[in-house]
């Protein structure tokens, strides 16, 4: 298969052309077998810089060509706002040129909570075939890409929490009122619940446990450890299936960073352990708590990019709402072994499971966080720690909020960004994350989250709540 030289981007390669005739066939294979169950359209979808997932829909019989040629899109998605409105960087903004949304076969699936759909993410290319310099999909891959050529794998999970609000109300009535993690909360919800187990199972993401959360009308799933793309898609996919179930049952899920001001909110924290030649490399090591050096450096890599790596994971206005103390929510920069208020979590599970179960849980993430970028920053972050040979700090145990300011200071833990316009301030300091991201995505980042602020300054906490409560 030939590529062919863009003259608008010469030295771009047509990554599209390769395999087309291959995914075209597949694709239609697939169509027979979506037709024989009764699925008449294929959902496409991806996320855009503020964290909205956004999509196109073909029918069936359209999914052969979307495969190989893709679905055209505008490129002003990346300079989107979650109100909808647009703003711009310098290379994007334009009402001109068009994108291909490529699905990806090897992910797509039935979706259980609406009959008759499929479901499929997306890459992005220019119509010339080269991948779209802001995909934040083909970000998050060529990040795992990075981290093999170092010998390193990853395995990624996303905790997703929600609070689920009855489907006739615009502001939050929630759906049960039994006690937190209480078995009452599960007895007002059976039905449902089982659904959403089964609705998951269905469409093949494998889920750790799912449990009533902390606040009002909140529950959790916790979708097991994968690929870092997949756990990606998965969080897609999760979402989306409890939102279209919740609504099958007359409910509504809000998975924003806070859904009613002043109370315990959604947090959207990732697992992650990454492993070299089938080890992981978080346990049997003479490091901190039996991590390898490696995974000390991979950790510490992370730890010392939380403040930027906010303005990708917590990247809403309404994210400084919940990222509060003593919310379990991680809002200081330090670690600890198992300690629920430390911005990263050491987890290490039973004893005699470490070689298997040790991970590192960044908890100050949101669900409003476009996965695929979270995804791609959280490595490079770590590979940057593993380069550059970073070490841990002493971890840190109970409470750091307990500490008044100068005892904080003394013990080197700094409080984390407490709005979006100072994590916004440490992203643009940050040159690895913008390496890795490259311009055009790292200026959309930082665009994107300049306009978010601008759009809310000077709103109350309840209005900030209302404005974003149902968008995520
Ligand atoms: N809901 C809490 C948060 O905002 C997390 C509770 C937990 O540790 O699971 O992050
Ligand atoms: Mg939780």
């Amino acid at each position: 298969m030939g590529t062919e030289v863009d003259p608008d981007h010469p030295g771009a390669t047509d990554t599209l052309s390769v395999g087309r005739p291959q995914r075209a066939a597949r694709a239609e294979e697939i169509g027979r077998t979506l037709r024989a169950q009764g699925i008449r359209g294929v959902v496409l979808s991806y996320v855009d810089t503020a964290g909205i997932t956004r999509i196109k829909t073909v029918p069936v019989s359209r999914l052969a060509r979307s495969a190989a040629w893709g679905v055209g899109m505008s490129t002003v998605f990346d300079i989107f706002l979650s109100d909808d409105s647009l703003t711009s960087t310098a290379d994007l903004g334009s009402p001109d040129g068009d994108l291909r949304l490529v699905p990806d076969l090897d992910r797509l699936v039935a979706l259980a909570a609406q009959p008759g759909w499929a479901w499929a993410p997306v890459d992005r290319y220019r119509q010339s075939g080269e991948v779209w310099p802001a995909c934040q999909r083909s970000f998050a891959r060529s990040m795992v890409a990075r981290a093999a050529a170092a010998g390193l794998d990853l395995q990624m999970a996303f905790e997703i929490e929600w609070a689920l609000g009855r489907g006739d109300s615009d502001g939050f009535v929630p759906a049960c009122t039994g006690p937190a993690y209480g078995m009452t909360r599960l007895v007002e919800l059976s039905d449902y619940a089982r659904d959403v187990l089964a609705a998951l199972e269905d469409e093949g993401v494998e889920v750790d446990q799912l449990h009533p959360e902390y606040s009002d009308g909140q529950y959790e799933v916790s979708a097991a450890a994968a690929a870092p793309v997949l756990a990606a898609d998965r969080s897609v996919l999760v979402r989306q299936t409890i939102r279209a179930l919740s609504r099958r049952h007359g409910l509504r899920p809000s998975f924003a960073p806070v859904v009613v001001a002043g109370h315990v909110g959604n947090g959207g924290h990732v697992h992650l352990s990454p492993w070299r030649n089938g080890r992981n490399l978080l346990a049997g090591g003479p490091g901190p708590i039996g991590m390898t050096a490696q995974g000390e450096s991979f950790a510490a890599g992370i730890l010392a990019a939380l403040p930027a790596l906010l303005a990708v994971g917590a990247p809403s206005v309404a994210s400084y709402l919940r990222l509060v103390p003593s919310h379990w929510a991680g809002v200081f920069a330090c670690w600890g072994h198992e300690t629920r208020e430390t911005a990263l979590r050491f987890v290490t599970g039973n004893a005699g499971t470490a070689d298997r179960a040790a991970n590192l849980e960044v908890k100050c993430l949101d669900l409003a966080a476009n996965p695929y970028l979270l995804v791609g920053a959280l490595i490079a972050a770590g590979l940057h720690g593993v380069r550059a040979g970073l070490t841990l700090p002493e971890p840190v145990t109970g409470d750091p909020a307990r500490y008044s300011a100068a005892e904080l200071a003394a013990l080197g833990i700094a409080r984390l960004p407490t709005s979006l316009e100072d994590a916004t301030a440490a992203f643009e300091g940050d040159a690895v994350l913008r390496e890795a991201m490259g311009d055009m995505l790292a200026d959309a980042v930082i665009a994107v989250r300049r306009a978010e602020a601008d759009r809310l300054r000077g709103a109350s906490p309840e209005e900030v709540v209302d404005a974003l409560r149902w968008v995520y």
